[in-house]
């Protein structure tokens, strides 16, 4: 066992501060990671404030990881020590099976370990990227590009997939409408990746404060929800609707704006329950779906992709000590575009 340096929330709610703890000895199929840089993801917050599910504490966040690998176990052929790798949302899945579910393993829900706030195979709680290493079996960890910003490149291994997975699974691409609803970590990694899919992409931003950025971002289009008009103009307009605010809103109203046969995927996250009306799906044979993260072959397709486009997320660089008020930034839609906690600061 390695003591390993982290933050963490030690109870429900309470501000994230420094914590120690065990990581497990390596087994023989494991990679040892030195952790670099870790992103902040909205679901962190969600998370270590129970606003899902009871959560487990002490708790420490993280599960968009860019590290270098420290040593592997004596049956890893696919790492060496030094390579750039990454860690997403799990790190075991198909638990109870006898092959694993490698095209979605992801929606196996009592089958899959997640990176942080749940339970390994031995029973013992997970604990996630903002620390300074982790301990991982060789089929969950990533190839990152080395030529890509590692900072830039840690919120891919959860903003990037998620966006990624639902975007190839609904054909986004050339001739294709993409609204992408909500400009922040998850919706600029959307608009980044639908741009170099080919589609046509238009954000629905809630004010005009993010246009020049959208743009800048490979955006065609944006508009502000803050207008009512937006929903006259728009309405029928889209193959596909992204919609990645966890916030209340008029789900009818962005429903509106698909075309007949259209799709809107929630990725977001809300608290409650949402309240959609049987005639906006109806009234146009539209379909309201959702989308979790993906499964560990479909990220590193995602990397190889980002890799031949250099795609990396926009961020905004912290030191760990900086987390608390980073948490009430993202939470007031204050971030371009995403946190990311350079780990150098835990040591
Ligand atoms: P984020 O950076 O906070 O982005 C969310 C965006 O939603 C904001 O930037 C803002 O965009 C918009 N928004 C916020 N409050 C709003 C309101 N009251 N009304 C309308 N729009 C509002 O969060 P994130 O990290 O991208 O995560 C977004 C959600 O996805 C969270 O619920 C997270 O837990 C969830 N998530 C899901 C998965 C999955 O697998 N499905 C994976 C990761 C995260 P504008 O300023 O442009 O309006
Ligand atoms: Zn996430």
């Amino acid at each position: 066992m390695t003591l390993a340096k982290a933050y963490a929330a030690l109870e429900p709610k309470a501000p994230l501060e420094p914590f120690t703890f065990e990581r497990r000895a390596p087994n023989e199929d494991d990679v040892v990671i030195d952790i670099l840089y870790s992103g902040v993801c909205h679901s962190d917050i969600h998370q270590v404030r129970d606003e899902w599910f009871p959560g487990i504490y002490p708790q420490v966040p993280g599960h968009e990881i860019v590290g270098r690998v420290r040593e592997v176990g004596a049956k890893v052929t696919k790492f060496k020590e030094g390579d750039a790798v990454g860690v997403g949302c799990f790190v075991d899945s198909c638990i109870h099976c006898q092959t694993r579910d490698v095209d979605t393993e992801q929606y196996r829900v009592d089958e899959i370990v997640v990176t942080y706030n749940g339970r390994d195979r031995d029973g013992l709680p997970t604990y996630g990227g903002y620390s300074d290493h982790i301990v991982v079996k060789e089929g969950y960890v990533l190839k990152v590009p080395e030529h890509l910003p590692l900072d830039g490149a840690a919120p891919l291994l959860c903003a990037g997939i998620t966006l990624w997975s639902p975007l190839k699974h609904w054909n986004a691409g050339p001739g294709k409408k993409v609204a992408i609803v909500g400009l922040g970590g998850l919706g600029h990694m959307g608009v980044k990746l639908a741009h170099a899919l080919g589609a046509e992409v238009t954000v629905l931003s809630q004010s005009l404060a993010k246009k020049d950025d959208a743009l800048a971002l490979g955006a065609d289009h944006y508009y502000a929800t803050n207008d009512a008009e937006t929903f006259k103009t728009l309405a029928g307009s889209f193959d596909l609707i992204i919609n990645t605010v966890s916030a209340p809103i008029d789900w009818n109203a962005y429903l509106g704006l698909l075309k007949i046969d259209g799709t809107m995927v929630l990725v977001g996250i809300p608290e409650n329950p949402i309240p959609v009306h049987a005639f906006s799906l109806i009234m146009g044979r539209r379909s309201l779906a959702g989308s979790s993260i993906g499964s560990i072959k479909e990220t590193q397709e995602m990397l190889d992709f980002c890799g031949a486009h250099n795609i990396v997320s926009d961020i905004e660089l912290i030191d760990i000590q900086n987390i608390n008020e980073a948490y009430e930034r993202v939470i007031k839609s204050d971030v371009r575009y995403r946190f990311v906690i350079d780990i150098a600061s835990l040591k």
